[in-house]
């Protein structure tokens, strides 16, 4: 497997620290408004790289927050309001209701686009204790400074800040030249800790007096928790580089005196109408949104994976709708390929080279459009039905669009179905074409789709 580090700006090959397994972070929602389907873009590029590790025989631990406190409106300059409290603020619920409603619909989000759970998916209010035990630490280490009851990293004190997005410090200076918070040290300096106004509900005892997390310090104080003090990967969208990740290493490394992430991966945006999908932008869509459109969410699956995630990707719903027919047209030829007597023999040779293709393509730094270019090659490729389908079965475990979906074996059809099935087949046998087409008919009203092969009758059931 080799994919493209942000940090050391190549594609490189990857190894775990420890064979055989990979701890995986994966920056979580902000869980103040329903996550839409850029956000869940980012979670499929990183379910698929979960997928292609999994696939080469690896045990992947991956760990996902949950933001549910600390996250500003204004990213760059720290500022602006929490955005968990404008939900509080619209909608009238306590903040831990807000978290819960939205966490609880991000989950079925990933479940409908078929992203694998995480083992755990943190939040950050829980782990309050650990935020302000890594604040301590860039504290005692001279990486952080107390002033007014705010904690605050000292950027002049980590020379190597800015190696991730390539930010300097005059470039900092500038876009930090409008704000004037007289506490701190620089204007680039960063929020671990912020005191709590005067009414502000969410706050939590410290050293330093009442106050919440900064955003960034839940991701140092949550990853090192569950993955340890260094870990394979660390996964996000191509906006999380600057500030997020890049003050997460200052405090990761801060904390520990050494390099705690091996490798960055981040995936690109979804746009809409030309433009960033985003909550606060309102041109974004949901799950929710494609389902009442009469979509299958798993085509939304497909057509992310049209686009290697590197790039960014403008959405359409004509784009969507092709999404859709494609993915039903793969599912319909898997009706048409199983067969009765699969066996799990040798691949043909035309067979194995296609599968070394679909491999090769997915292990290179997720060139799924490839492989995608190698699953339409199968239709027309000159082997066995049988390898047809055991082929694209076994690569849906990296495509996971649930391709076989439709195939549902003759045991498992409803009684009077499968009876109807066998009384057209003899019908058709005999040349009494009539009762043939009247039995299809019925069928077909009773939702089942039938395609007739060389190898027998296929049918698949609508859903
Ligand atoms: P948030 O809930 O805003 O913290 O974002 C959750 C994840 O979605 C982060 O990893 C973001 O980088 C990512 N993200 C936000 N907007 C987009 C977008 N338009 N396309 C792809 N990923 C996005
Ligand atoms: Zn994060």
């Amino acid at each position: 497997m080799r994919f493209y580090d942000t940090l050391q700006r190549e594609v490189l090959d990857f190894k775990p620290i420890e064979e055989g397994h990979v701890g995986m972070y994966t920056c979580g929602p902000t869980v103040y408004r329903p996550a839409h389907i850029g956000n869940l873009r980012t979670y499929i590029t990183a379910d698929l790289l979960r997928r292609v590790l999994e696939f080469e025989g690896a045990e992947v631990k991956q760990i996902t927050n949950i933001t549910d406190v600390g996250h500003m409106t204004d990213e760059v300059a720290d500022a602006g309001e929490d955005r968990m409290m404008l939900a509080v603020e619209d909608e009238g619920l306590a903040p831990d209701e807000i978290a819960h409603k939205y966490t609880e619909a991000f989950l079925e989000g990933l479940d409908a686009l078929n992203i694998q759970r995480s083992a755990l998916y943190p939040k950050a209010t829980d782990h309050i204790h650990e935020m302000i035990e890594v604040a301590q630490k860039l504290i005692e280490r001279s990486h952080a400074y107390v002033a007014g009851g705010n904690v605050y990293y000292d950027v002049d004190s980590f020379p190597s800040y800015g190696r991730l997005s390539h930010n300097t410090i005059d470039s900092l200076q500038s876009a930090h030249r409008i704000e004037n918070d007289p506490l701190k040290r620089n204007s680039y300096d960063f929020l671990l800790w912020r005191v709590a106004g005067e009414g502000r509900v969410m706050k939590w005892q410290s050293p330093w007096g009442d106050g919440y997390p900064g955003w960034h310090i839940e991701c140092s104080a949550m990853s090192i928790r569950y993955l340890g003090e260094q870990f394979d990967i660390h996964t996000g969208g191509s906006d999380n580089v600057f500030p997020h990740h890049e003050d997460e290493i200052a405090q990761s490394e801060g904390a520990t005196g050494h390099q705690v992430v091996m490798r960055w991966l981040h995936g690109h945006h979804l746009l809409a109408e030309g433009r960033r999908m985003a909550k606060s932008a309102q041109n974004f869509y949901t799950v929710t949104d494609l389902i009442e459109r009469g979509f299958d969410p798993l085509a939304f699956r497909y057509l992310v994976m049209q686009t290697r995630y590197r790039s960014q990707m403008n959405f359409t719903w004509d784009a969507m709708q092709s999404a859709h027919r494609g993915l039903e047209n793969l599912r319909k030829h898997m009706t048409e390929w199983v067969s009765e007597s699969m066996q799990d023999g040798e691949l043909s040779a035309a067979a194995m080279d296609l599968d070394r293709r679909f491999a090769q393509s997915v292990t290179d730094d997720l060139d799924l459009p490839a492989a995608l270019v190698v699953v339409s090659e199968v239709a027309s490729a000159d082997i066995p039905t049988e390898e047809k389908f055991s082929l694209v079965e076994r690569w849906d475990r990296v495509l996971g669009l649930d391709l076989a979906r439709d195939v549902v074996a003759l045991e498992e059809l409803p009684a009077a179905i499968a009876e109807k099935i066998a009384e057209r087949e003899r019908a058709r046998e005999s040349g009494d074409w009539k009762t043939a087409d009247r039995l299809r008919d019925e069928l077909q009203r009773d939702g089942v789709e039938l395609t007739d092969t060389a190898s027998g009758p296929r049918w698949s059931l609508r859903r």
